[in-house]
């Protein structure tokens, strides 16, 4: 699972573009840690073996009715008592050993006294009936009057430490147990939950029971129910059911995104040489989730924006792949083999990242793999929050661990390793962790001593650095060459400030030298400030590659001249050096030579990935021969992933009225609907005269899923006429659709900012039941600045139904409100980064508001088609 930046991106991916504004609102403009995660495992006083866990549910109230039954075993000697998490939830009864025991209950504990003390061994069975209406960790997703026709669902979502909110039981990682659910629901819903599906039985009143049983242990965060009114399509893998489920009346899109499954589960089955470990993999898609995709053994739950409308799957290169093979990874790295504390929490989330770029690679091939890997390396380098903090670490008070080193440079490190140990010895590594720890939790020294056992190889000095140190090499390459001992000397400067975590890396690194004469490959042992290496050439180098490929993850200046640049992006073999190339040829500004080199890799590079790095770059480097060459691009056959960032990058040119003109022509009519939203969110950008008309004749045209409609109101904020109010009124009224209402919130929120009379519109979305509403409300208020709405937040902050994870995002937007006229943020405001760091985040300074939100808009918009990532989590859950 995730919970910060990169699911944002992959919001973008799944849903209609430029549609997460507010949530990236939410990550940037940071709150603290109200509720930090225990960073290391607790010590324990028993071990929990099994739970059977029956669940009603009163749809009106909102309440879940549980009976539990916990079998546990005590592991010390005069253990006076039980104690459970148990959060929100009334406890009616205890029985112990069918005893009717004593119990008191705190804000966070159930405590269960024994009669006497008990001895290591001794077993217990406690049952707990109790009822409640969880404030998180279950989420009750049913029609109501403004949406009458949406289908009912319940979900929980356990991770991190949010199963106690629903259920009374040890909510920490390092405990396993197999489980019962048994769900007693509405006789046409549907349910799933851990495990087999043992029977599902007629329980009067118009109710079935559904009982299921998981008998491989696993963490409880990884504990699912899921019940509703769903689809179902059935497949099977090596004669183990494979199922997906979608919203009642969108079953017809669960096998386009999801029908890869089996095949992913046989490539990484045999790639790891251990088999898919569980009873069935079922996954079960929800309106409204809180994060992107949770990987519950044997049963993930996934957003239903990854059921993308059929019309526009055609339009995503890799579809929802990366999600898919996300949580299907976790199914052995952190369901089979779990962290033992958060602080270990990369050896959950950088295996799920790194197989994702295991299947991209099997499955779309190699220059995809590279590419997705090559933009993973810029959004961390770009992310300076997480350079002074190693992948390893225990002290997230401040932030949460789920950061981008746990996901995206911990997929990195792996990636890394595999390259150092090659393929088999890596996989031989990975086997036999997995069977040594099967079943059980670990901690990062696990893996470095697995993979010694199987490999003979010492990894602990690449792990120091790597996973235990922080940053990352920063290197400044140079190099001359002496025609007469035809020799290079290749000078490598680790640029980085050593400090903290942070040291001087050590790293095998592979160099191309190309001369008339072809390419001679070296390897160089990089290790200190400062070395020159000779290498030898036999005439003076046409090319040189130091990291040839990228496989190391580091930034580089290299002090190339701009004819090796040029040569660079024509002839190199790999993505990432041509790649390198094009954003060095980026920093020319005013080339002919390089503007027409540019032109040449839009038109003609082999690999999508750089051919729209191309797009993006003309963009930036502007100038009449740029946008003719984009204009150019715009006549040619290129597929959705890379028109729609040609289109995208026609709107950092102003006043030119030939690409208005052309913005206009593919806003209304284009075989792509991406081309035509990123069309729509372009002639925004630019303020264009006729933009208007387009625009408002998109909100009132009918489009997959609402998608050229939901890009049109997100753009008419950009934009910023005020005659475009109506129909953000309009379209942010309840009944609308969630998605258009989303848009159609925040782009109101950035018209007639005086307007108090918006204020008060927008303020009255607050208290909707529906979640995604609530923080689209809550954001756009906080960057509307209009203090009139801070009444209307703290009164949120009283709200009896108020999600817990909620709180601290509110207090953090009347903050951004308090803030005093001369626009300085407070000192310690106490609520989260300051809008100078906000703006920091994202590579802008000294920008107004308003600059900054279309600079984040824009952001969005390249972040959509650009970064990759699995899971996503709106809200954040813990403050990001
Ligand atoms: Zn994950």
């Amino acid at each position: 699972m995730i919970r910060k930046f990169l699911h944002v991106t992959n919001q973008l991916r799944g849903r209609p573009a430029f549609l997460a504004l507010e949530a990236l609102l939410a990550i940037f403009i940071a709150v603290p840690q109200l509720f930090a995660d225990e960073p290391y495992a607790r010590t324990r006083d028993y071990d929990l073996q099994h739970s059977k866990i029956a669940l009603r549910f009163d749809l009106d109230q909102k309440k879940v009715l549980g009976e539990v039954t916990h079998s546990l075993s005590v592991l010390r000697d005069g253990t006076g008592k039980i104690v459970f998490d148990s959060a929100g939830l009334t406890i009616q009864k205890v029985t112990i050993n069918k005893a009717t025991a004593k119990f008191e209950t705190t804000a966070e504990k159930l405590i269960i006294p024994l009669a006497s003390e008990a001895r290591a061994g001794d077993k217990f069975d406690i049952v707990i009936r109790y009822e409640g209406k969880p404030t998180k960790g279950m989420y009750f997703i049913l029609p109501d009057k403004d949406y009458p026709d949406r289908p009912s669902q319940i979900w929980t979502q356990g991770e991190s430490e949010d199963t106690h909110y629903y259920l009374p039981t040890y909510d920490y990682p390092n405990d396993r147990l197999t489980t019962e659910t048994i769900l007693t629901v509405p006789a046409s819903w549907i349910t799933v939950s851990n495990g087999k599906l043992i029977s599902v039985t007629d329980a009067g009143k118009g109710l079935k029971t559904w009982y299921w049983k998981e008998s491989v242990p696993s963490s409880t965060y990884l504990i699912t129910a899921v019940a509703g009114e769903f689809d179902e399509v059935k497949e099977s893998w090596r004669g183990i059911p494979v199922t997906y489920y979608a919203p009642k009346g969108r079953g017809d899109r669960l096998s386009i995104s999801y029908g890869r499954t089996p095949a992913m589960m046989e490539l990484f089955s045999k790639k790891l040489g251990v088999d898919y470990p569980w009873e069935k993999y079922a996954q079960v898609m929800v309106d409204d989730f809180v994060a992107g995709g949770m990987e519950n053994s044997s049963a993930t739950t996934n957003t239903s924006s990854s059921l993308v409308h059929p019309k526009l799957a055609p339009e995503y290169f890799t579809g929802e792949d990366d999600l898919i093979s996300h949580e299907l990874g976790h199914q052995w790295f952190g369901d089979l083999v779990t962290c033992k504390d958060w602080g270990d929490v990369w050896l959950n989330e950088g295996f799920a990242t790194f197989l994702e770029v295991v299947w991209t690679e099997a499955h779309f091939g190699k220059d995809q793999a590279d590419y997705e890997r090559w933009n993973n390396a810029r959004e961390w380098f770009a992310n300076s929050n997480l350079w002074n903090k190693p992948i390893v670490r225990h002290d997230f008070d401040d932030s949460s661990e789920f950061d981008g080193n746990a996901y995206g440079k911990g997929g990195w490190v792996l990636y890394m390793l595999r390259h150092q140990l090659g393929e088999d010895a890596f996989y031989r590594g990975l086997k036999h962790y997995l069977e040594a720890h099967r079943g059980k939790n670990v901690v990062t020294a696990d893996l470095a001593k697995a993979i010694e056992e199987a490999t003979h190889t010492n990894v602990d000095q690449f792990f120091s650095q790597w996973l235990y140190g922080a940053g990352a090499p920063k290197f400044d390459l140079s190099y001359s060459y002496d025609a007469e001992k035809h020799q290079v000397a290749l000078t490598v400067k680790q640029s980085q400030t050593v400090e903290g975590r942070v040291g001087l890396f050590r790293a095998p690194v592979e160099v191309e030298i190309t001369t008339a004469s072809g390419p001679k490959l070296y390897n160089v042992p990089v290790s200190k400030e400062k070395q020159i290496f000779p290498l030898p050439a036999d005439s003076a180098p046409l090319m040189l590659l130091f990291d040839k490929g990228g496989h190391i993850l580091k930034s580089s200046e290299f002090h190339k001249e701009k004819k090796e640049w040029l040569y660079q992006l024509k002839n190199a073999s790999d993505l990432p050096d041509r790649a390198d190339a094009v954003v060095a040829l980026g920093k020319m500004k005013g080339d002919e030579e390089v503007v027409a080199a540019l032109g040449e890799s839009l038109r003609s590079d082999k690999a999508w990935g750089v051919r729209a790095t191309t797009a993006d770059t003309l963009g930036h480097l502007g100038g009449a021969p740029s946008s003719k060459l984009l204009l150019a691009a715009l006549d040619s056959n290129e597929k959705p992933w890379v028109r729609s960032r040609v289109v995208s990058a026609l709107g950092n040119f102003k006043d030119d009225a030939a690409i208005v003109a052309k913005l206009n022509a593919v806003a209304k009519q284009d075989d792509s609907y991406r081309a035509r939203a990123a069309a729509l969110q372009a002639l925004g950008q630019l303020k264009a005269s006729t933009a208007f008309a387009t625009l408002e004749a998109a909100v009132n045209a009918d489009s997959p899923d609402g998608f050229l409609r939901n890009a049109a109101l997100r753009s008419l904020g950009s934009l910023g006429e005020e005659k475009a109010v109506p129909l953000l009124l309009e379209w942010s009224a309840a009944g609308k659709p969630i998605d258009s209402r989303r848009a159609a919130i925040n782009s109101l929120a950035r018209l007639q900012k005086d307007n108090q009379d918006i204020t008060k519109q927008i303020a009255a979305y607050l208290t909707e039941p529906h979640f995604p509403i609530r923080m689209a409300a809550i954001y756009a208020l906080g960057g509307r600045g209009d203090a009139t709405a801070i009444p209307a937040l703290e009164a949120l902050l009283k709200s009896d139904d108020l999600s817990i994870e909620m709180t601290p995002m509110i207090k953090g937007q009347i903050a951004r409100l308090k803030k005093p006229a001369d626009g300085k943020p407070r000192a310690n405001s106490g609520y989260g980064d300051t809008d100078e760091e906000s703006a920091e985040n994202v590579g802008s300074e000294n920008l107004t508001t308003e600059q900054r939100l279309e600079k984040l808009e824009r952001l969005l918009q390249e972040m959509s088609e650009r970064l990759k990532s699995m899971e996503k989590r709106l809200p954040p859950a813990k403050p990001q």
